[in-house]
This record gives structure tokens, C-alpha cells and sequence, in this order.
């Protein structure tokens, strides 16, 4: 079976400043006391803590560690939440504000105990978290997350006009928090852990998941893991997954990163709101004298977007008005899940199970995923904690979740199948560079023109739940709008819950 490629049009800058990792595939079977699926930040550091309670660890990734999203987010470390800390604390209580803050503080020590410990190279620096409205419209919310964050006790501060490198109308800060390469960082950590007891496989992607006899089996094209433990580390759980997949909800966001004229690099992390709800994250990343300005924001629903391109032109536009730029050198897109009741789904996947999740991290899942090992740790140990309790995947929240998130969705996917997806003609339709779903002889195929003009097509069904793909013109991915698996232009999957990859089809024609 192909390995799904990532497109080289398309390259976060952690590829850019990251070594390659050398695992072996695996080639045969392998017996262990835990399987983790997915090399990323929450499966590498869920190896390592899992090595270290004694367990026999075996880790299988399906591309190489560090490929996921963990190398294609921002990199930044920080105690606050993507949803704002009023959010957290209006929708349950300040003691939980509490624990969310503390839970995400502890995961951010021991990614910095790490980088000491195994001497990881990962430009790992303390910086300063910033908040702020752009305009008048959102001074409000900057507002209750301040009031929020002192009822927590946290130590947020006001920030004068003219502190930022942005007009701001209302801004807040927190100290102390930090920033690095998340791909240097995982991938270093990888290699500081493999080992006898802990065995990491690339390129093995997990094509199907059995129970039998209390035991695990993970089944790659060459090989199987038995377990007694399943850790399901992929961002989303592979496979039919409906408790979890239906209360998540699914999203695309983009980042470039830029080279500028003058040497005004801002130090920290700035998420700014700007009118018409839009949303920029922005830093700066240095790496041996080398410095990159990052722009991160425009997020849509999966597969929901026509032309996504738009979204990376508009972070562009707002780099130009903001910054003297000289060269945009990446731009990437990455995918995150929130959860419905707006805390992630960690551990245990019911009561008695001995198959583990990490999942609905929004776009905090670098502290988040940190934090999965800790938990999954201490819920092998069977050891309660209100970590375990809190974050528990197992729980049910009703009242607390927005229920519109699965029927948003639902309803999207629907509208834009009737809408766009079944109207294409053939594949001559197809121009050079583009993809599109097409009906041939009542089969829908999704065929992409390579710019030399051959034609690649599969069949346009998700292999999870049977939706229909769409194209993804910034990235070149087939994406499915229900639950988020994403393809490659040759049916490989690249992420998302499917375990198989999209049917092969020959299709004639210029
Ligand atoms: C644009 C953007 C910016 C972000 N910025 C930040 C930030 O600054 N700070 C922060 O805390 N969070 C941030 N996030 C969120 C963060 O990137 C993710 O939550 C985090 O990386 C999730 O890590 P993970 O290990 O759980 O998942 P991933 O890194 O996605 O790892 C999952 C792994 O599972 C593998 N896998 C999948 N299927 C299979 C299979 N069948 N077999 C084997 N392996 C498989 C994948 O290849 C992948 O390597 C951002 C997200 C986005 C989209």
C-alpha cells in the first residue's frame, strides 16, 4: 500500500527548519503491553511516559513523526485557551477554569523538563502571551477574559497602546509563557525514547483495529501490534468512532511564514480579534540567526471551503498591511477538532475499556496532547485524579455541549453535496491543476489534472462513513465535509478517522 505525500506546494515552516526522523516500517509482528497509534506531540510523549511507568511500548505512524499537525501548527505554549478563559468558566465554573489552567501549566513543565532532560535543540524560549482587540466591537470579550483569568488567580495584566506591533484597542498579557519547533521537539523526543522497551515504526500506517480476547490487534500492510492497551493518538480516533466523531467539530486552518525587509521581529505570541469575527495568531520563529514572521488564522469546516486559497491570500494581505515583507517562504494548511462542550476527550474510551483516546483539542493540542500522556498514564495506573476526571473521555455533558456542532455540519455536508458536488460533468470538466468530483456511469469519481494534463481519479466515497470527498484546491487533497479524513490525490489518506484509502480508478481521456 502507497503512503500518502504531502504536497510540496504546500510546506509548513517546521519542514523547513527540522531534521528528517529514520524509523524502520514495520515489517512483521509485534507483541507489546501498549500499541499508540500516531507520532505526534500526544503519541511520542504518551511512549515516553508509558516507557518510564514500565510498560513495553510499541508506536506505528503512518507518515513520518511529527507530520500531523504537530508539524503544522504554530508552536506556541500558553496556559490560555483558543475559546478565551470566560468561556470555560461561563460554561462551567471557575474551579474548573482552575483546573484547566493548572492541567495545561503542568503539561507545559514537562515539555520544558523535556527539552532539558534529553538536550533537545528546539528553540525553546519564555515569551510573553498577548490578547487584544483590534476595534471596539470586541473589547468585551478582551474584557471577560481578563475578569476571567483574575477570578483564576492567573497573573494577566492590561497592556498599553502602542506596546504591539498592531493598533489595539483593549490588550491583555501573561508572562512566562513559551514558544518553540514542534517538529524539532517531537521528532528529537522520538528518537531520545526508542529503545527496546519502546519501539517507534514510520510509514506504517494502521489499516484496521480488532479486539479479540481482551487483546488489541493493530494491523499494517506488514505487520501486526497485539496489545492489551490501544492508544488511539491520531487527533481523531481511527475507524467508527461515532461518540467521539459526532461531537467534534471539524476545521481547517492555514499559516504562512515570512522573511521581512526591516529587522522588527516581534517577540511573543499575539492573538489579535478583528472585525467580521476574523482571528490572526502571529510570532516569530528564529533559528540560528534566521528569523520568520507567522501568520496563522482563516479557519473553515472541512471540505466545506470552494476555494481555500482565499483564506491563505487573506492572511497574506494582513502580513503586508501589518509588516515591511519581503518573502512569504511557507504557506500550509493544518486541521483541528473541537469538542462540543469545549474540553478535550482524554483517556479511557468508556468506564471498562482498555482502548484510549486524546481528542477535541481545538488549536491548543501541543499543552493538550502533553497533558493526554499524563492522563493516559495515570488511567492505566487506574489512578483518579481531577485531571482524569475533568478531561474524561468517557464523560457525558449534555448540558454543557453545543449541540449544533454535529448538526451544523450535517447540514453543510448536505447542502454543498446537492449544491456543488454532483452538478460536474467528465473529466475533460477537469482543468490542469484542479480536481473534481464527477459522475461517471452513477459512480462518483474524483479526478485531479496534473498540470502536464494525465488525470488521476478514485472513487469519491469516504471509506469512513460513505460521504462524498471535496476538493481541496490550496493543499491538493481529496477532504470528506462529515468527519474530516483527508486524501491525497491518489486516494492515500493523509488524516481523519478513515483507515482505508480511496479506491484506485483508471479514467480515459485528455
Ligand atoms: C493552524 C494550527 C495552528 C496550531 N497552533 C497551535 C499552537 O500554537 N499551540 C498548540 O498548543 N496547538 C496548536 N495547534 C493544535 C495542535 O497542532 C494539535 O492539536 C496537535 O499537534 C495534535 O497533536 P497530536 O499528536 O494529537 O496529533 P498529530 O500531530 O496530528 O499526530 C497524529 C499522528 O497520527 C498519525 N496517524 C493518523 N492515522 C494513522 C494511521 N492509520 N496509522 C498510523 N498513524 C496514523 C498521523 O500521521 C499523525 O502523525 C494548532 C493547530 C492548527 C491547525
Amino acid at each position: 500500500m502507497e503512503n500518502a505525500n504531502l504536497p510540496d506546494n504546500i510546506k509548513s515552516i517546521w519542514r523547513s527548519f527540522a531534521d528528517k526522523t529514520f524509523f524502520p516500517n514495520l515489517e512483521s509482528d509485534a507483541k507489546a503491553d501498549v500499541a499508540i497509534i500516531g507520532g505526534g506531540i500526544t503519541g511520542v510523549t504518551t511512549a515516553l511516559l508509558l516507557k518510564e511507568a514500565g510498560y513495553d511500548v510499541v508506536l506505528v505512524e503512518a507518515m513520518k513523526v511529527g507530520a500531523g499537525n504537530t508539524g503544522h501548527s504554530t508552536g506556541n505554549l500558553y496556559i490560555a485557551v483558543e475559546e478565551g478563559f470566560d468561556t470555560i468558566q461561563s460554561k462551567y465554573d471557575t474551579e474548573t477554569l482552575k483546573t484547566v489552567i493548572s492541567a495545561r501549566a503542568e503539561a507545559m513543565a514537562l515539555i520544558e523538563q523535556n527539552v532539558a532532560r534529553f538536550n533537545i535543540d528546539c528553540d525553546l524560549h519564555k515569551r510573553s502571551w498577548y490578547c487584544y482587540s483590534a476595534n471596539e466591537e470586541n473589547c468585551n470579550k478582551i474584557e471577560k477574559i481578563y475578569n476571567a483569568a483574575r477570578d483564576a488567580g492567573v497573573a494577566i495584566t492590561e497592556i498599553a497602546q502602542g506596546e504591539l506591533p498592531f493598533p489595539v484597542a483593549k490588550g491583555v498579557k501573561i508572562d512566562n509563557q513559551a514558544q518553540f519547533n514542534p517538529l524539532a521537539y517531537t521528532q528529537q523526543l522520538a528518537v531520545a525514547i526508542d529503545g527496546e522497551s519502546c519501539r517507534i515504526y514510520e510509514n506504517s500506517p494502521v489499516t484496521a483495529i480488532e479486539e479479540q480476547d481482551g487483546m488489541q490487534f493493530v494491523r499494517t500492510p506488514q505487520g501486526s501490534v497485539s496489545a492489551k492497551y490501544l492508544v488511539h493518538a491520531t487527533h481523531t480516533p481511527k475507524g467508527v468512532f461515532l461518540d467521539f466523531h459526532s461531537l467534534l467539530g471539524t476545521y481547517r486552518e492555514y499559516g504562512i511564514a515570512a522573511k521581512l525587509n526591516s529587522g522588527d521581529y516581534p517577540d511573543g505570541t499575539f492573538w489579535g480579534y478583528y472585525n467580521n469575527n476574523e482571528r490572526f495568531s502571529v510570532r516569530t520563529y528564529e533559528h540560528e540567526g534566521e528569523k520568520r514572521i507567522i501568520v496563522v488564522g482563516q479557519p473553515h469546516e472541512v471540505g466545506q471551503k470552494r476555494d481555500n486559497n482565499e483564506n491563505i491570500a487573506r492572511l497574506e494581505e494582513f502580513l503586508h498591511q501589518h509588516f515591511d515583507v519581503r518573502e512569504v517562504t511557507n504557506r500550509w494548511g493544518g486541521q483541528h477538532y473541537k469538542s462540543a462542550d469545549v474540553l478535550p476527550y482524554i483517556g479511557r474510551r468508556s468506564a471498562d475499556s482498555n482502548v484510549l483516546v486524546a481528542t477535541g483539542f481545538s488549536t491548543d493540542g501541543l499543552t493538550y496532547g502533553t497533558l493526554s500522556a499524563m492522563i493516559i498514564r495515570d488511567e492505566l495506573f487506574e489512578k483518579e485524579t481531577e485531571y482524569t476526571k475533568l478531561f474524561s473521555a468517557a464523560r457525558h455533558n449534555p448540558l454543557k455541549a453545543a449541540g449544533n456542532v454535529i448538526k451544523e455540519n450535517a447540514i453543510n455536508a448536505v447542502e454543498l453535496i446537492k449544491g456543488y458536488v454532483f452538478k460536474h460533468g467528465n473529466a475533460q470538466d477537469v482543468a490542469a491543476g484542479e480536481g473534481k468530483v464527477i459522475d461517471s456511469d452513477g459512480r462518483k469519481l474524483a479526478v485531479y489534472r496534473e498540470e502536464g494534463g494525465d488525470l488521476r481519479a478514485c472513487s469519491a466515497i469516504c471509506t469512513h462513513l460513505g460521504c462524498v470527498v471535496s476538493w481541496n484546491s490550496a493543499e491538493k487533497t481529496w477532504d470528506c465535509p462529515c468527519h474530516a479524513s483527508r486524501f491525497d490525490v491518489d486516494g492515500c489518506i493523509i488524516e481523519g478517522p478513515a483507515l482505508i484509502p480511496l479506491e484506485k480508478v483508471e479514467v480515459e481521456g485528455k
